[in-house]
């Protein structure tokens, strides 16, 4: 059967035929040899009727798998591994599914650079963003898929893994420490994530709530950079409602990062990110941001990118806002007049997969939800938005779903209209009044 595409921007990702309700990855990772030993169990359950599931796996070989506990047949396509069911399966019925597989993970070289499985100097980072899972575990990858997850680790002795969710166990042996995570609420697999470095636990204080990870020697620059990661929270729950997950968890990996990336329940920072310029504090916001805007609320659809980052921007804005450092409005100001410079070829609403994280996205994204801000008003506008992540926590989200759901909030408004110019039309709108 020739491979269904469920998504344009990702074409090789993600399957519509099924969806995981769990997993469970087991991995033993010996650092000096960059090599993993998986058991990877999912709970599938069939959206149709089907004789076989396709799953993203990328770099690593699989050499064995059950279904239902019969040894079933794997076929190898580009980035993905066929397993034919042992009968028909019918739409709605579950069925579990287990790979071993094995191999040295890498990064996956694709259309957004280097994404996945990292080695760093001294550990493993892991970057989902958009189509990384699949070089650690074999999954469903596409963000409209969420699922619930386990993770036991097992790593050389001296080393901390942190990934998504609850920590619930930690054991150690004389050469091996193995560390068991569990995430409960549902999670798209670009968010699953998997750090190990030789990182020291550093609490703030806010009920062990907010926890930063990083490697000795580093408390006093971590603890300095975010120093307003508390303030930064009662803001955004004021703005935007409660915190969707249980924890935040900082990373900050013992190298220089380009960028910082996002996990659901945590960011992951490089030692380069740890100042107090607002460069470096913009972007503290808006990982953090990401925890409302694409993890507890995530994109149906890629082409829908400007749901998490547009939101991300505006957030960054609303913290220099309400921190005192610039009005929201001269940020918007700021970034009107840097887009106005730049060509007007890009549609924000389904910018295509090339330009998916152009800074275009971003800063008109952001505008479009302060041209919404102007429109509706502040208190209708925030509002509306903690109505947004209320409604939608943990759910799936699209550009149709978001404007029904303004329309609602702004009798009166021509939420349409406002959204069309900004989203679907190239020339840029003129400054929201
Ligand atoms: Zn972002």
């Amino acid at each position: 059967m020739p491979h269904r595409i469920l998504d344009d921007y990702t074409k090789h990702y993600g399957s519509g035929t099924y969806t995981v309700e769990h997993y469970d990855v087991n991995l033993v990772v010996k650092l000096a040899s960059n090599h993993l030993d998986g058991r990877a169990t999912l709970l599938i359950r069939a959206l149709e009727d089907l004789n076989e599931i396709e799953l993203n796996l990328n770099g690593l070989k699989v050499s064995k798998a059950t279904c239902q506990g019969r040894k079933v047949s794997v076929g190898k396509k580009h980035h993905r591994v066929v397993v034919s069911t042992p009968s028909q399966v019918k739409a709605g019925e579950h069925i579990e599914l287990q790979l071993r597989y094995a191999g040295n993970p890498s990064v996956d070289n694709s259309l957004w650079g280097e994404v996945g499985w990292e080695e760093l100097t001294d550990g493993v980072l892991v970057s989902g963003q958009p189509v990384g899972a699949s070089t650690w575990f074999p999954c469903n990858d596409h963000p409209s898929h969420k699922s619930s997850y386990r993770f036991e680790i097992s790593t050389d002795a001296g080393y901390r893994v942190v990934a998504n969710g609850n920590l619930i166990s930690h054991r150690r042996a004389a050469t091996r420490e193995t560390w068991v995570h569990e995430q409960r609420e549902p999670m798209a697999t670009y968010l699953a994530t998997l750090q190990i470095g030789r990182y020291r636990e550093i609490s703030f204080d806010r009920g062990g709530h907010l926890v930063a990870y990083a490697v000795p020697g580093t408390d006093l620059p971590v603890r300095g950079a975010f120093a307003k990661q508390g303030d930064m929270a009662e803001i955004f729950e004021k703005k935007f409602g409660p915190y969707p997950f249980e924890h935040y968890k900082i990373v900050v990996v013992d190298d220089e990062l380009e960028i910082p990336l996002e996990a659901q329940g945590m960011s992951i920072f490089g030692r380069n990110h740890l100042s107090l310029d607002w460069e470096a504090q913009r972007l503290i916001a808006h990982e953090f941001a990401h925890q409302w805007f694409g993890n507890s609320l995530t994109p149906d659809r890629w082409q829908d990118i400007w749901l998490n980052e547009g939101f991300a921007c505006f957030s960054e804005w609303v913290y220099s806002d309400q921190a005192g450092i610039m009005s929201l409005e001269q940020r918007a100001r700021a970034a009107y007049k840097m887009l106005d410079e730049l060509p007007q070829d890009l549609q924000i609403g389904d910018p295509g997969p090339e330009d998916m994280f152009d800074d275009r996205v971003y800063k008109r994204g952001a505008l479009t939800l302060y041209a919404l801000m102007k429109a509706l008003g502040d208190q209708t506008f925030y509002a509306m938005l903690q109505d947004w992540t209320g409604t939608y926590q943990h759910k799936s989200v699209d550009t149709n779903k978001f404007t029904e759901h303004v329309k609602k909030h702004a009798l009166g408004v021509d939420v349409s209209s406002i959204l069309e110019q900004w989203l679907d039309e190239l020339a840029l709108p003129d400054f929201p009044a």
